[in-house]
């Protein structure tokens, strides 16, 4: 199976006409078909695949790894420029929850989608919601809801959902991974990992079946994490055997920097332009 990783926007950019944009947008392309990972914040996705040469009118379906705006914001300048009727959005029905950020001495922010569904229809979406693992193609399916099993991966407080006049905490079951099955193991695909990277991979062996993780990419979501859990984490990706890894988005640095010591050659950084052939 051919296997090209690239990607379109991250909160830097790689590559020279390139830009950055806080925010993840992957393309993931296979024999079979070439799938949109997140969309981006606004404009960079589209404006970098065109400075990389991809034309997006190739993509056939989309996966939403959350409902935050820097993942989603992308998606109405993607639909025009795929510009096809009945394009599938695979997604879990969470991502439509009206999500904020609370940080005391903060005014609240809303982070949820920046659009109604229905604009996003009327360019082109079909929307495919569902809390299960949506299989792709023989070889590529989405995780699904991820259960939240270790003890040192937990969710921000920041991150909250409005119902009403009130805000609840974001169990944020929207969050979700690509797990494509290659013939040197799993690559895993992460949007931001809100429920943890590690609970990602465990689930991604529980419902492939498959133990080797090859690789795994995209947003670890330890910023604001304690060296401890950053430490942990890195003790369990060791353990899982992962053989490269390409963080970014919202691994932040001290994790980043650390992560790179740890895994020497196999380690990269995953920004906007990057791509990786496997
Ligand atoms: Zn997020
Ligand atoms: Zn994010």
């Amino acid at each position: 199976m051919g296997l090209q990783i690239t990607t379109l926007s991250e909160n830097t950019a790689g590559l020279d006409d390139l830009l950055g944009e806080r925010g993840l947008s992957i393309l993931i392309e296979t024999d079979e078909v070439n799938i949109l990972f997140d969309t981006g914040r606004s404009i960079s996705a589209s404006h970098n695949a065109d400075i990389l040469g991809i034309d997006l009118r190739r993509i056939d379906k989309i996966v939403l790894s959350h409902g935050h705006s820097d993942h989603t914001g992308g998606l109405r300048q993607v639909l025009r420029r795929i510009g096809k009727k009945g394009i599938e959005i695979i997604a879990h029905p969470d991502i439509w929850a009206v999500k904020y950020s609370r940080r005391e001495g903060e005014e609240d922010r809303y982070i949820g989608i920046p659009f109604h569904r229905q604009t996003l229809e009327s360019l082109g979406a079909h929307f495919n919601l569902t809390t299960e693992p949506v299989r792709i193609t023989d070889n590529i399916m989405t995780t699904g809801e991820i259960p939240m099993v270790t003890d040192y991966e937990k969710i921000e407080p920041r991150l909250v959902v409005k119902e009403g006049n009130r805000f609840k905490p974001d169990k944020l079951r929207d969050d979700q991974a690509l797990i494509i099955n290659t013939e040197t193991g799993l690559v895993v695909i992460l949007g931001c990992a809100h429920r943890g990277i590690i609970n990602t991979l465990y689930h991604a062996q529980q419902i492939t079946g498959v133990k080797t993780i090859y690789a795994v990419l995209g947003g670890c979501h330890l910023m604001d994490a304690s060296e401890e859990r950053i430490w942990l984490t890195i003790a369990a990706l060791k353990e899982l055997g992962v053989q490269r890894l390409g963080v970014c988005h919202c691994t932040g640095l001290p994790a980043s920097a650390i992560m790179a010591q740890e895994f020497g050659d196999g380690f990269f950084f995953n920004n906007a332009g990057t791509s990786i052939n496997l």
